[in-house]
């Protein structure tokens, strides 16, 4: 069975240099995800990220 591990396992300088493909911005591991300022989020997988496109998901505003 598939597991999603939610901790990333790249260094820490790796981290630093991750941005949103779209958006050019830059990310932070929160709680299995790295999520950018843009609101784009990103699944972290066997502990390495999937910056791609493909993979993003756009979080969803609660308006209320
Ligand atoms: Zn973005």
């Amino acid at each position: 069975m598939e597991s999603f591990p939610t901790k990333c396992r790249l260094p820490a300088e790796a981290l630093d240099r991750l941005i949103c493909p779209m958006c050019r911005v830059s990310v932070r591991e929160n709680e299995g995800w790295m999520v950018g300022a843009c609101g784009h989020r990103f699944p972290i997988v066997n502990g390495v990220p999937h910056m791609a496109e493909e993979f993003a998901k756009r979080e969803v505003s609660d308006v209320g």
